[in-house]
This record gives structure tokens, C-alpha cells and sequence, in this order.
């Protein structure tokens, strides 16, 4: 079975935290890919702030286009209603071995969220500390969350090979950008460059996403 990096997201935009995070995990856990999963109706986002599902399909496209093992998935977008991850990950188990990579802060909320046991019997969990966020695994928040997963502790990535079940902690390079500051910088008209591939910025400017007229 082929080793496969689920990275769900709203991708609102996808910027090079989400690239660099993707490609450090394929490194690590020797993935043979990589699959980005936009969310069509993402159940924990505001819907105000959202650019269009198709715009944010289009956007994760080309940026993975420069990475062999990345890819994208349409797998949301053939489905109707929320977008819960306990569905694409059964849609998706018999493609291959998964793995689902989220920043630490999505693994602190992972317990609101549609039948989390069941994803983290679908996938290994993988999880990034995030930026600027302080992750302690031993505090109680992650211990909870590992608790109600029927979880016992992360394992590094050099000792998942022996451990196939256990969520993995990768300390992989998280950098200082979010999607809402890159909304903000949009709105007001300031540099996306540097931030996220120059495609998807090109893109924001020529569809006038994140403006405040829409
Ligand atoms: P927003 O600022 O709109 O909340 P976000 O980037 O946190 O945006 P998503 O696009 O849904 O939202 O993120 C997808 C996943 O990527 C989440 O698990 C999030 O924790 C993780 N992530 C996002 N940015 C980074 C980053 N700079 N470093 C590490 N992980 C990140």
C-alpha cells in the first residue's frame, strides 16, 4: 500500500507554511505523496470570510504543481454538505496507508469535531507544532484530546516506523504565516510576495479575492 499525507484544509489561502509543513512530512515518514484536500464546506470556518470553493480548489492546484508527490484532492467537492474529515478519510483509506497532518492547533480542537475516533483509527495521526503557538504533548489539553482518541503518547518521527498506530509529533519548520494575515494583506491592497507561491498570488489579484467589495 502506497504511504499517503492527507493535508485537509480550507486553503484560504494556501501559502508556504502549509508547502513547507507538506514537504517536510513526505521527507520524514518516506511518503510517496502528499495529498492536499481543500474543503468545500468547511464545518469549524465562518463562511464570510471564505473565498469561493472553486477559487480555492484552482489556488491549491497551482501551488503543489512545482511538487512530484504532491497532489490535490477533489474528494469534498463530490460531496454535499460539511465537509467532515471522518468521510473523506473512508472515502479515501482504500487508496493507501494514511496519515493526516494538522497543525497543533487543529489537534487541540480535534475533539469537536465530526467522530474523531474514528478518524484517528482511519489515519495516523501527524501533528505540527505550529509558529508561534506554544505545544506542550504532555499538558494536560493533549493529553486530554489523546485520552478521548483511545490514544497513548507521540512517538518521534525516527520511532514511528516500529509503532504504526501511535500519532506522530514532527517538529517540522513551521513559518510565521496564516491565511488570515495573508486575507488581511489582500484586503488592504500589501505584498503577498515571498508568503505563498507567486501563481496563487497572481491569482488573488486577477480574481480580486479577499477584497472587501468580493
Ligand atoms: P486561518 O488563518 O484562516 O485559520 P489556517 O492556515 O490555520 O488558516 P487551514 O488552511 O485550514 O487554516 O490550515 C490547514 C492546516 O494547516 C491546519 O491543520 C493548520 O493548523 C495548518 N497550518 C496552517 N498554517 C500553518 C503554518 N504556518 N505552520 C504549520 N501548520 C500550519
Amino acid at each position: 500500500m502506497p504511504r499517503v499525507g492527507v493535508f485537509g484544509g480550507t486553503f484560504n489561502p494556501i501559502h508556504f507554511g502549509h508547502l513547507l509543513i507538506a514537504d517536510e512530512i513526505c521527507e520524514f515518514l518516506e511518503l510517496d505523496r502528499v495529498l492536499f484536500v481543500p474543503a468545500s464546506v468547511p464545518p469549524h470556518k465562518p463562511a464570510g470570510e471564505l473565498a469561493p470553493a472553486a477559487d480555492r480548489f484552482a489556488m491549491t492546484e497551482l501551488a503543489v504543481r512545482e511538487h512530484p508527490q504532491f497532489e490535490v484532492s477533489d474528494v469534498e467537492f463530490r460531496r454535499r454538505g460539511p465537509s467532515y474529515t471522518v468521510d473523506t478519510l473512508q472515502a479515501l483509506s482504500p487508496r493507501g496507508d494514511l496519515c493526516l497532518v494538522i497543525g497543533s492547533e487543529t489537534f487541540l480542537d480535534l475533539l469537536t469535531w465530526k467522530d474523531p475516533r474514528t478518524v484517528a483509527a482511519l489515519a495516523r495521526l501527524v501533528v505540527v507544532p505550529r509558529s508561534g503557538k506554544a505545544f506542550d504533548p504532555d499538558a494536560p489539553a493533549s493529553q486530554k484530546v489523546l485520552r478521548e482518541l483511545g490514544l497513548e503518547g507521540f512517538v518521534r518521527p525516527e520511532a514511528a516506523p516500529g509503532c504504526p498506530e501511535a500519532p506522530v509529533l514532527v517538529e517540522a519548520a513551521s513559518l510565521p504565516i496564516s491565511a488570515s494575515d495573508l486575507r488581511r494583506r489582500a484586503c488592504e491592497g500589501r505584498s503577498l510576495a515571498f508568503r505563498m507561491p507567486a501563481s496563487v498570488a497572481a491569482y488573488i489579484r486577477d480574481h480580486r479575492l479577499y477584497r472587501q467589495e468580493g
